[in-house]
């Protein structure tokens, strides 16, 4: 191409890696305007699951994706533990929270491959197939035509070293880095990637096993070595084992993914160990069907990226097995960049204050949830003295433990602090509060909990009304009602799909309060104002 003439883009955003991240932000752009081509280097979908739980925040925030209901046919979401402390078995029942302010009250364990499967075939449904078996292998920037904005020429080629000759450019006007923890998009921007490896990896292993063991429960059996999990969600198999050991790197093992098989002996051994065996079911393993050693890092990338390049998921953060939140915080990544893009996709100038917002708000965010994880992963999986003491010391506390986790708060508590609710973004630059100090609702940059509504007279649930993707503007009874009709104009506004006004009868005062489409407040104010509200739209490419 000649200097300075410029070239056209073949799709809004190009997304590298089709995992849960990859494939949410897919469907997140395409919700909110963009086109959308997804790359995987894989041949297939198919592939075992590593992640076993789905947490009501993620559930929100794909719920106007028009998901939720068909993972949640897939999810067992009245899961009960068992949780063995040697020679004591205690109960916990894990479904029915007392969470009022969710649709999801419980804990939902469901497989990572079926929440791939349904990304996938939302994806379909609109039209979009993953491009399998194509590698990214890097990018260039170019001048685009009629616009200030650079585009990124990626290059990518048949997966597997084949075929090199065949490589292809695909032209984009923002590029999606969720190629997992070994990031070759990570590689590309610079980022640092800060952190270092667990001193011990995860074993995962599809089994069989003799004994009486409850079918279809959770069984966790705390070991002085650490915590063994048998899900009742094998593929292929009974039981899929999840438990820990020293690291014992392998050859062609990466972080993060599956690796090498383990052997039979020492599944054997880690169930063995747990004390499943002596526990008086006399669990011992009888087959193993599948298996796999993964070794694990705790890591976080110095910056997320900037426009036109952005990471989402792994290749952003790394985090250790605990509390299941890889999976889960990488769709939170991807539903809040995806929506980003996909205004600034269809805006017809540059909107940097969004943009740069993802990265200010996820960044904050994951390192968080990495630090609860640590923690957690400490207790869980540390060789350390005082972890070791601690798990020893547990099954003294057995006689005591039902009582507690008979408490319905205690275990509504623990199921809330999976779904992250010490994430924010009360900091962020697309943030605006103009009602400081007012109660009633949360401070933008807050989730927007689920509570009844009223709206004309119909009594709705607040996320039943958000449950479609766009901003949803929630005016209470009073708002004056010009306040959308006067100031500026709003091409994406009332009548555009992804603008919905919604006047709440059940909530008196003549206040805006702007509901984002990942579910976090965005603005708020006490007294509608037609040019406070148009500024916050045109600020994250709502309104022209
Ligand atoms: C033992 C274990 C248990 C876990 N349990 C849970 C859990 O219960 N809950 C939870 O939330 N999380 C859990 N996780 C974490 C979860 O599995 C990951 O966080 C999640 O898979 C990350 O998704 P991702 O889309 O970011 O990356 P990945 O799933 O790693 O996907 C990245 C994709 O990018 C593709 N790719 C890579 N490079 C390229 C390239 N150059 N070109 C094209 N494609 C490329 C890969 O083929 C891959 O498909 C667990 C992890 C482990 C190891």
């Amino acid at each position: 191409m000649p200097p300075g003439q410029g070239t056209t883009a073949d799709s809004d955003v190009l997304v590298v890696g089709a995992g849960p991240a990859g494939l949410t932000t897919a469907l997140q752009a395409h919700a909110h305007g963009a086109t959308v081509r997804v790359v995987d280097r894989r041949a297939n979908r198919a592939r075992p699951s590593r992640a076993m739980m789905l947490h009501a925040r993620a559930l929100e925030g794909l719920r106007p994706l028009g998901v939720t209901d068909e993972l949640l046919n897939r999810a067992d979401t009245t899961p009960e533990a068992r949780i063995h402390l040697g020679r004591h078995v205690v109960e916990a029942r894990l479904g029915h929270a007392d969470l009022p302010d969710t649709a999801f009250p419980h804990l939902t364990l469901v497989r990572q491959a079926d929440v791939e499967d349904v990304l996938c075939l939302a994806l379909q449904a609109r039209g979009i197939h993953v491009d399998w078996g194509v590698e990214f292998h890097g990018f260039e920037r170019e001048p685009a035509l009629a616009s200030t904005q650079s585009l990124v020429r990626a290059e990518l080629h048949p997966a597997g070293g084949l075929g090199r000759n065949l490589a292809e450019h695909h032209v984009s006007r923002f590029l999606a880095g969720c190629d997992g923890q070994s990031s070759t998009v990570r590689g590309l921007t610079g980022a640092q990637w800060r952190g270092g490896p667990y001193g011990v990896e995860a074993v995962m292993a599809d089994l069989e096993l003799d004994g009486s063991l409850d079918e279809g429960l959770l069984h966790v059996a705390v070991g002085a070595a650490g915590l063994v999990f048998l899900f009742a969600l094998g593929e292929g198999a009974t039981w899929r084992m999840l438990a820990t050991r020293p690291a014992a790197p392998a050859p062609g093992a990466r972080f993060g993914q599956l690796g090498p098989p383990v052997s039979a002996e020492e599944v054997a051994r880690l169930v063995g160990e747990s004390g499943l065996g002596g526990s008086g079911l006399g669990a011992a393993v009888s087959e193993v069907r599948w298996s796999a050693q993964i070794p694990l890092q705790h890591r976080i990338a110095s910056t997320f990226g900037a426009s036109p390049v952005f990471l989402a998921g792994d290749s952003a953060h790394a985090h250790s097995p605990a509390g299941g939140q890889g999976m889960n915080n990488g769709i939170l990544d991807a539903l809040n960049l995806g929506w980003k893009l996909g205004f600034a996709s269809s805006a017809g100038t540059p909107l940097p204050e969004l943009l740069d917002s993802y990265g200010q708000e996820r960044r904050l965010a994951a390192r968080r949830v990495l630090a609860l994880t640590h923690v957690i992963f400490f207790g869980e999986a540390s060789p350390h003295p005082v972890a070791r003491l601690v798990r020893s010391a547990l099954p003294v506390f057995a006689p005591v433990l039902p009582l507690l986790l008979r408490q319905r708060w205690l275990t509504s508590k623990g199921i809330r602090l999976l779904a992250q609710p010490f994430v924010n973004y009360r900091g962020s630059a697309i943030s605006r509060d103009r009602m400081p100090g007012a109660g009633g609702w949360p401070r933008p940059g807050e989730r927007l909990p689920d509570g009844p509504a009223s709206v004309g007279g119909r009594v709705a649930r607040l996320h039943d009304l958000t449950a479609v993707p766009g901003i949803h503007l929630l005016f209470e009874r009073d708002a004056a009602p010009g306040t959308l009709g006067a100031g500026p104009a709003f091409p994406a506004g009332p009548g555009s799909p992804l603008v919905h006004v919604h006047r709440l009868t059940s909530h008196p005062g003549r206040g805006v309060v702007a509901v984002r489409p990942d579910g976090y407040v965005g603005y708020r104010c006490g007294e509608a104002d037609p040019g406070e509200l148009g500024s916050w739209l045109r600020l994250v490419g709502a309104a022209d």
